[in-house]
């Protein structure tokens, strides 16, 4: 490809020869990247005739051809009689904004639903793959966080999504992580706005798109604003900015409509916190500007359970649901007008969540016997008192306080399973659960040397 650069640039000597008019002031003739690779020259037939001499010139050098099949050529504002001869010359089909380049569409105007359309499509194609309807709500949390988003992430570094867009991927994760299915559904125990606060406020830490969008924005901003040295930059600067500020700079009708939406966000992206951090540092990090775009929530009481808890995340997505106690009890189901037999799945009274965890006598033993385990005195009550106590406790540091989190997450876990499999599958109550929580609870903490200096095989704890 080097050689082909040095062929297009004695182009720029020949007087046949007409740059693109958008291209002449950077001398750009060529952009290529990967297999791909993109020509531009004026629209009329010597400077098409120039070009593709000097294609021609390097494919009988290297034997590296184009292929007809897979060239186009695109027009804009071309005679229909020169566009015609132009396809003569150089053998390739005429091409149609827009077209996909490196997986994203090319196009001069804004950006339509339509063409979002493969976008919707790869990230419905990842959430109906068979292998994601085995996995736990943690588990599907994990793919909307890391799989779809990346997805999305990649478009949102060179536009701005439309809001119906950002809102719709939204909606399909949203039924994804509550039905496993990407048909959306309006049922969602929590809502997404929450779900995509951090986790000291309570949420599970999710990208929101359109915040996040803007920071990606912002990055555009930044290499605008330090003249980076990349050529589009160049490209802006010399076509449309012209020496002037961009921050006091007006988009004309005709312009890019990119440059018009970063115009647009440039007053929020600027007024953020982050972006004087950013002035002084010489330095932008999309993250950091989401952070600072989101602005400081209000941390909830029983924030640290999430953090640093070795219980397994199944475990963990359980005891965040019960904190925010959106737990599908008997009880809150029937509030929703679903009749069922509201029994209890151990005992004949009726099923809440302050019952189950742990007015229940078989669930309120386990868990008696669970605190005596991990050495703590102290007599339980129903979930509204032993969220307050868990809270407490945990909000204090050492060793015993990371096991009773990990000890709470996995027995509540435990017994909701167990609750699930009497409840839905004719299943028993579970005699030794408190061994496999203990076991479980040994597996996870086994790597960590200031736990296990307090454990022993066998007994699995010491005082
Ligand atoms: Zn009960």
């Amino acid at each position: 490809m080097e050689y082909l650069h040095r062929c297009l640039k004695k182009l720029h000597g020949n007087t046949i020869f007409k740059f693109h008019p958008k291209c002449n002031k950077l001398g750009i003739t060529s952009i290529c990247f990967a297999d791909d690779l993109m020509l531009f020259t004026r629209g009329d037939v010597g400077s098409v005739q120039a070009m593709m001499d000097t294609v021609n010139q390097f494919s009988t050098a290297t034997g590296l051809k184009a292929s007809p099949t897979k060239c186009r050529v695109y027009f804009g504002g071309v005679d229909e009689t020169v566009q015609q001869r132009i396809l003569s010359i150089t053998g390739f089909q005429i091409g149609n904004l827009p077209f996909k380049y490196l997986g994203v569409p090319l196009m001069c105007r804004s950006l339509t639903v339509n063409m979002c359309k493969p976008l919707i499509d790869r990230i419905t194609s990842k959430i109906t793959h068979w292998t994601s309807k085995l996995l736990s709500y943690a588990g599907k949390q994990q793919l909307v966080k890391s799989v779809l988003f990346a997805i999305t992430n990649y478009w949102m570094q060179v536009f701005q999504l439309p809001k119906c867009v950002t809102k719709h991927i939204e909606a399909i994760c949203r039924s994804f992580v509550w039905s496993g299915k990407a048909e959306i559904s309006r049922k969602a125990p929590v809502s997404w706005k929450k779900i995509c606060e951090p986790k000291n406020a309570g949420g599970l830490n999710i990208t929101s798109l359109n915040e996040w969008n803007l920071a990606t924005l912002g990055k555009l901003l930044w290499n605008i604003q330090a003249k980076a040295d990349k050529m589009w930059v160049k490209w802006i600067n010399i076509y449309y900015l012209k020496e002037q500020d961009f921050f006091v700079w007006q988009p004309k009708s005709d312009c890019s409509i990119l440059m018009k939406n970063l115009v647009a966000c440039r007053d929020i992206i600027t007024q953020s916190g982050y972006w004087q951090a950013v002035l002084q540092n010489g330095f932008y990090k999309t993250s950091k500007m989401y952070m600072s775009l989101r602005g400081e929530k209000e941390p909830v009481p029983w924030r640290k359970i999430g953090f640093q808890n070795l219980a397994r995340p199944r475990a963990q997505f359980l005891i965040w649901m019960a904190f925010m106690d959106r737990l599908n009890t008997k009880t809150r189901i029937q509030q929703f007008g679903i009749h069922t037999d509201l029994r209890c799945a151990f005992c004949p009274e009726q099923e809440t969540i302050n019952h189950i965890f742990f007015e229940c006598r078989w669930t309120r033993s386990v868990w008696t016997q669970m605190l005596v385990w991990l050495g703590y005195h102290h007599v339980p009550g129903n979930w509204q008192y032993e969220k307050q106590w868990i809270t407490m406790e945990t909000n204090k540091k050492g060793w015993r306080r990371q096991l009773l989190k990990a000890a709470t997450t996995e027995l509540m876990y435990a017994i909701w399973q167990n609750r699930n499999a009497i409840v839905f599958a004719q299943g028993t109550r579970e005699d030794h659960v408190l061994e496999r929580v203990k076991f479980i609870i040994y597996t996870r903490c086994a790597r960590h040397r200031t736990l296990t200096t307090h454990f022993d095989e066998n007994t699995l704890y010491v005082e």
